[in-house]
């Protein structure tokens, strides 16, 4: 398989670009660290997302899990793709809205969503609700009531799937935080009020089991499970659902040895899955409806360092020191998650040293990149790592008070800063002087 490096683009001058920008010209212009995204890379994704459903011609809906990226720019070029997309959170909501995302398409999910975001939802009209538990349904009711209004609804089950990934980005078992729990009657129970309820408008059905899948198998297993289900509430209490989501985590390429499933693959099977188990069932056929995070744009990002200090431990280890770390990328502190990095000023240089790549944080966990294929790297050089468009710049934190990074689309050899960088000042902003 090509390595992931290999796959990188390279320009007349031997430098790292991104969508036809040379790295060090960005990394000059906008400072590092910097996030560059490849903008024809999500476009890329998004067409290979929609054209499976188009080929089987199955009616469908791709909604972005907007939390792992959730830039305003992200939801103009998302909105323009015609996605949809999820939101976990009032903020969320608030730059979906002002991204420019129809309200209609923007569908709010979480497990413990608070009263004023249940009411900033149903202020904004948006498009579905994914009920997660009891006390939501009972908060959002006193809303509508109150509102004398309506909203439409999906109900998320913990279908009893486990994903093979990591233990905290795995979700749709028996045992996760999210849904209501089939075995236990707690999904029944929770379809018979929204049944009775006449303000919350039940369109179908809702699962996620979990993230960076790299298989159809779990998501095939679960639209099993969720479509018994559907069959035996057909026959109970004679609901037909509209909408069968079967959630996000389709795998994206963090490092080499990576291999999820192309992302028309990954479709491909669960709309045969779902034709198999719908027509076997004899239920009306619904709309599929996916929620990629990661796939949309992990791959089209690369995060840009400037090379610092270095420590050589002869015969221990090599630290090779840049200018950001955990708090633009949490991901290897949080989740042990690898990467890929490159020498963007030397992409196709020797790799002669596995060096360790940290960030300047206060933390010994502060590691990039544990063993790292490098030319020998020297101060100033420009480093990039590979992957880093999903949940880096959303979970990125001001820790030891530095400022967030600058965030930049790239496109036919144009660039745009669409997020500015983090002044000293900007981190003081809500503190007030006593
Ligand atoms: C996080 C999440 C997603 C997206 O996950 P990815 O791994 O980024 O694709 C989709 N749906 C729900 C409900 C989620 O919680």
């Amino acid at each position: 398989m090509t390595k992931l490096s290999e796959t990188v683009e390279i320009n007349g001058a031997g430098h790292l670009a991104i969508g036809g920008v040379d790295a060090l010209k960005l990394a000059k212009k906008y400072g590092t660290p910097l996030i560059a995204y490849d903008v024809a890379k999500i476009k890329n994704q998004v067409k290979r997302f929609k054209q499976a459903f188009i080929d089987g011609n199955v009616p469908y809906r791709v909604t972005y899990a907007s939390k792992a990226f959730s830039a305003l720019a992200m939801y103009r070029l998302i909105s323009k793709e015609g996605l949809g997309c999820d939101v976990v959170s009032g903020g969320e909501l608030y730059a979906a809205l002002k991204g420019g995302m129809p309200p209609e398409k923007i569908e709010f999910h979480g497990n413990n969503k608070l009263p004023e975001e249940l009411e900033l939802a149903v202020d904004s009209k948006i498009g579905c609700i994914v009920v997660d538990n009891f006390q939501e349904i009972s908060f959002l009711d006193n809303i509508l009531k109150a509102k004398k209004t309506k909203i439409s609804v999906t109900l998320r089950v913990a279908p009893g799937v486990e994903a093979e990934t990591h233990k905290y980005i795995s979700t749709g078992q028996e045992n996760s935080k999210f849904g209501f729990d089939v075995r236990s009657g707690q999904a029944e129970k929770a379809l018979k009020l929204l049944l009775d309820n006449p303000r919350m408008n039940l369109k179908g059905v809702h699962c996620h089991i979990g993230s960076q899948i790299f298989a159809a198998a779990g998501f095939v297993m679960a639209i099993n499970k969720m479509v018994q289900l559907l069959k035996a509430w057909k026959e109970k209490y004679d609901f037909t659902a509209e909408i069968l989501n079967i959630g996000g985590g389709f795998g994206t390429r963090y490092i080499d040895s990576d291999e999820p499933l192309p992302a028309d693959e990954f479709v491909k099977q669960i709309v045969k899955a779902v034709k198999e188990k719908i027509a076997e069932a004899k239920l009306k056929f619904p709309e599929i409806w996916i929620e990629p995070g990661r796939a949309l744009v992990g791959e089209s990002a690369v995060t840009l360092y400037t090379v610092g200090s270095r420590k050589d431990v002869e015969g221990v280890c090599h630290f090779v020191s840049v200018d950001g770390g955990m708090g633009d990328n949490i991901r290897p502190a949080l989740y042990q998650a690898k990467y890929e990095a490159v020498l963007a000023n030397k992409p196709q240089a020797l790799k002669e040293q596995i060096v360790t790549v940290v960030g300047k944080y206060c933390e010994s966990g502060d590691i990039l990149v544990r063993d790292a294929l490098l030319p020998v790297t020297h101060p100033n050089d420009t480093l990039a790592i590979l992957s880093t468009g999903a949940y880096g710049y959303t979970m990125a934190s001001n820790y030891n008070r530095n400022p967030r990074p600058a965030v930049v689309f790239c496109e036919n050899g144009k660039d745009k800063l669409v997020i500015k960088r983090e002044t000293y000042a900007d981190m003081l902003r809500c503190e007030l002087s006593l």
